[in-house]
């Protein structure tokens, strides 16, 4: 099964509406994609409507992204299976939204005195309903020509310590696993490499994010080598921690794509051991092949392959 647990759409920094990310998923072959949003759940129940109306093969995992702190660092949770339609839940991502909303008025004041106007009222009219993110600002600057590309914008304006970078008062890690778990999804720990932390804080974070009852970390991401997996393996299994894998997609590039090498190695526990998926793809394809009679050797052959590939032990 090709399995992508991490994605974003334009509800939060994604570029593709919720139908064009599912009809990608979809092409690229996967079976199952977690939508995963910074702070909002807003774009799951229009993917959800849409899989109804097309029928299409895919399984949709309710999931968001959740922006906390830890120490100085900016963590980010990744919530799987949640219930997308929780009051509290989307109470609690309000006053996250709210947040974000506070913190990119406060950018747009920095880079206004740095001679650059209307990042506000651009990116607002940019985000509509979705999450304000650094990133919508990262676009506006590279439109008006402030620099080149989106590394070369988040280095000069957007990362810590540069002009356009506001300190930010998110959720606490703890209390975001809390959250996710009170929505009834389970925690993960998305890209742990992503943070620049040294070998002895990324072990601390670990730690911290197992004593608050996290319950999987992202072993696999684009861009990483073998040597690297096995290490947060490592780390997942001295925390009895499961793993999960994501692309992080939020819009077509050359160096990313849904699924793109994503294998799980055999002998790795995945998040979703307990979560019952079957392939729809495997399903519908054995349904459409021709049948024989019951009982067959063409059909027990049928059978079994089909059950091969809805097995929790392939690679994704
Ligand atoms: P925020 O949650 O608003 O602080 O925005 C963080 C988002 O900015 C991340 O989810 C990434 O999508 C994006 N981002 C962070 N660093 C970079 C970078 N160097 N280049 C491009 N995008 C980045
Ligand atoms: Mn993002
Ligand atoms: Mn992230
Ligand atoms: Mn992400």
């Amino acid at each position: 099964m090709k399995i992508d647990l991490h994605s974003h759409t334009n509800h939060s920094d994604g570029l593709l509406p919720v139908a064009e990310l599912l009809a990608r998923a979809i092409s690229c072959n996967l079976d199952v994609l977690a939508i995963t949003d910074h702070d909002t759940v807003s774009a799951l129940p229009q993917a959800a409507a849409w899989l109804t109306e097309t029928q299409a093969p895919l399984t949709l995992i309710n999931g968001v992204e959740i922006s906390t702190a830890w120490h100085e660092f900016e963590i980010h949770i990744v919530g799987l299976n949640i219930k997308p339609d929780c009051p509290q839940f989307l109470a609690r991502l309000a006053s996250q939204q709210q947040r974000r909303l506070q913190r990119a008025e406060e950018m747009a004041r920095r880079l206004e005195k740095a001679q650059i106007p209307g990042a506000l009222e651009a990116v607002l009219a940019e985000v509509g309903d979705g999450a304000i993110t650094r990133s919508h600002f990262a676009r506006f600057l590279v439109k008006t020509g402030r620099a080149d590309s989106m590394n070369a914008v988040f280095k000069k304006y957007l990362a810590r310590g540069k002009t356009g970078y506001v300190p930010n008062n998110w959720v606490d890690l703890a209390s975001a696993v809390q959250w996710i778990h009170d929505a009834g999804g389970q925690a993960v720990l998305a890209h742990p490499l992503k943070y620049n932390l040294n070998g002895r804080y990324l072990k601390r974070l670990v730690t911290d994010f197992a004593a608050a009852g996290g319950d999987a970390m992202e072993i696999i991401s684009p861009q990483q080598t073998p040597v690297q997996r096995r290490e947060l393996w490592a780390l997942c299994q001295q925390h009895q921690l499961t793993a999960s894998v994501g692309s992080d997609f939020h819009q077509p590039t050359a160096w990313n794509e849904l699924g793109k090498h994503l294998y799980l190695p055999d002998d790795v526990t995945p998040v979703w051991v307990s979560w019952g998926l079957i392939s729809k793809r495997a399903v519908s394809e054995s349904k459409a092949e021709p049948q024989a009679e019951p009982e067959s050797e063409l059909n027990r052959t049928a059978a079994k392959s089909a059950a091969s590939t809805i097995s929790m032990d392939t690679p994704t």
